[in-house]
């Protein structure tokens, strides 16, 4: 490991906000059973039923806990596969002592490297039972998790600023998600896509996200001094659709929400696609979101939006039966059965053609909010994260919280702050309030 990588990750862990947010790990899997190993660091404490609060777990144990029923069993083992504890509870903690990681594993299938503490619960289903898995980890370095997850293979650091800006602000607005199992959000697409130190160990050498994280450390995305609802897509194939357009429901932020066009996307990978898929398959899909059985009779009626493409419904007619539901759900439906990799976005065209349906539409994602595509060409021609952000998200505000003060300088007073961190040189600005198009027109007056 290099020492520029252990530094990145030593700042990581010593965030001094230290606001902690709750990710439930692994719920796709539906785990009976969970091994934690000490990755980094000097050991860890288990607290779980009988055992004493303060069971010290070392590096080269392994934990493993099984779901019985809605109980937990835990059995911890030394390097040598001898016996230390055994434990049966209803829930049990793991706390790292340092700033080191977990290996985490679900036998046979996926393991995540993970900094934090561990809370684990069973809950009842099927024969033997599933395990609640929630890490507790620090908010900059879930930010930091979740931008390289949803990168890809960028480096543009102002495109990885204005990511980490975007979901900061989810992760603090949107805690609501998952209140009744217990955490803030899970780690797939439904939340942010969360992969724990996974994606950022291509940083070894230089790290690039890290940095870029920390730039932008404490900074949302507000309008009128509340934050607002985010949203980020792979590609917005050229134009984006608003929350509204897709979720239904209005925003209680007040921010008008609207659509961007972008060309900043032209001719990217998911600017534009075509995809097939088996009508059967299809037909299958929509059978078991409908509840009935739809024939091969069935007729796929999409009502649009305009000239852009942009779907507003899908209706399944079959016999005088109709199973009508939004492009979103459309899109989840089939999703789930024939994979996500089948209808991209919310707006395509849709075509039988003799036993295939063919699928041809723009962009990939929600549609919503930051283009990732779009963010990343205009990173490389030159543009910042606050321009960056402005173009998507106009009129909106920098809010700083947590903020290291010293190297940071932005508008004087408390409140809705910008960050100025490019600009070291440039005096403080003389307001409470600095609407991102003011912030720009402020840095082109200094610089030109
Ligand atoms: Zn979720
Ligand atoms: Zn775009």
């Amino acid at each position: 490991m290099s020492s520029a990588f252990i530094a990145a990750l030593i700042y990581l862990t010593a965030v001094p906000t230290a606001e902690q947010v709750r990710v439930g790990l692994f719920g796709l899997f539906k785990p009976e059973a969970l091994d934690i190993r000490i990755k980094s660091g000097a050991g860890a404490r288990l607290d779980a039923g009988d055992l004493s609060n303060d069971h010290f777990i070392a590096p080269g144990d392994l934990i493993r806990v099984q779901a019985t029923g809605n109980r937990l069993s835990i059995l911890v083992t030394d390097s040598y596969g001898r016996t230390r504890k055994s434990a049966l509870a209803r829930e049990a903690r793991v706390s790292l002592i340092d700033s080191g990681t977990f290996e985490l594993s679900l036998p046979g299938k996926i393991k995540r490297i993970t900094r934090g503490r561990i809370t684990l619960s069973a809950e009842k289903r099927g024969p033997r039972g599933a395990l609640r898995i929630i890490l507790a980890t620090d908010r900059e370095s879930a930010v930091a998790s979740v931008v390289a997850a949803e990168i890809g293979g960028s480096r543009e650091p102002e495109a990885i600023k204005a990511l980490a800006v975007i979901a900061r602000t989810f992760m603090r607005r949107e805690t609501n998600r998952h209140r009744d199992e217990g955490f803030d959000f899970c780690d797939t697409t439904h939340c942010q896509v969360y992969r724990g130190e996974d994606d950022l160990s291509v940083e070894t050498g230089l790290p690039v996200i890290a940095s870029a994280v920390r730039a932008t450390e404490g900074q949302t995305l507000g309008f009128e001094g509340k934050e607002i609802e985010v949203h980020f897509t792979a590609s917005c194939g050229g134009l984006s659709a608003t929350p509204e357009m897709v979720w239904g429901g209005a925003s209680d932020d007040g921010y008008p929400q609207r659509r961007i066009a972008c060309r900043w996307c032209a001719g990217t990978r998911f600017w534009k696609w075509q995809r097939s898929a088996e009508a059967a398959k299809v037909m299958d899909a929509l059978s078991s979101a409908a509840r009935f059985r739809l024939s091969q009779a069935t007729e796929i009626l999409i009502e649009k939006d305009g000239a852009d493409g942009f779907v507003r419904s899908v209706t399944a007619s079959d016999r005088g039966r109709r199973f009508r539901m939004s492009a979103d759900e459309f899109r989840r439906h089939i999703g789930r059965r024939l994979g996500w990799n089948t209808v991209l976005s919310p707006t395509f065209q849709i075509e039988l053609r003799g036993h295939s349906y063919i699928f041809r539409g723009r962009g990939f994602g929600s549609q919503v909010g930051l283009c990732l595509a779009g963010a990343v060409r205009q990173a490389a021609a030159g543009r910042t994260y606050l321009e960056i952000l402005d173009f998507y998200y106009p009129q909106t505000e920098i809010k700083e919280q947590g903020s290291r003060g010293a190297g940071v300088r932005g508008c004087e007073g408390s409140g809705f702050t910008a960050s100025m961190a490019p600009l070291r040189g440039a005096p403080t600005l003389p307001c409470s309030s600095a609407p991102l198009h003011r912030i720009r027109r402020f840095i082109a007056e200094r610089l030109y």
